[in-house]
């Protein structure tokens, strides 16, 4: 199966890399949507948000710990964390991943 994160996991599509560990892989997304924007994405193939379940939902919970740990690194207080499922949501990579956005003013509700 190709998918486009597997591949930045494995290494065959280069990435401008944020964290790793032998779960979860945290990259700078391409398109920037805010000053920071980063992906953190779990290295298992795991579709979308909607695809969570109580057998891999371990990985999501280390997702996060690794977005504290990482925001805290690049001394980031305030950023907003979100996940697309769909593409009526706008998600344009069927491999859940997490958008790490701060640097600027975010408005409420989302587009
Ligand atoms: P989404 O549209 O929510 O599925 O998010 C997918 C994100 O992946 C978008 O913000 C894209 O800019 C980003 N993206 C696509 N290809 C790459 C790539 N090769 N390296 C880094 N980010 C990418
Ligand atoms: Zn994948």
């Amino acid at each position: 199966m190709s998918c486009l994160f597997c591949s930045i996991v494995n290494g065959d599509i280069p990435s401008n890399k944020v964290y790793e560990d032998e779960l979860v892989y945290a990259f700078y997304d391409i398109d920037p949507q805010a000053p920071v924007h980063f992906l953190v994405i779990p290295k298992e193939h795991i579709p979308s948000a909607g695809a969570v379940t109580p057998e891999n939902s371990a990985v999501v919970a280390h997702c996060f710990e690794v977005i504290a740990q990482v925001t805290k690194e690049l001394g980031i207080t305030d950023f907003r964390v979100v996940s697309n499922c769909g593409l009526q949501a706008g998600q344009s990579v069927p491999h859940l991943h997490f958008h790490v956005l701060a640097g600027r003013d975010m408005t409420w509700p989302p587009g």
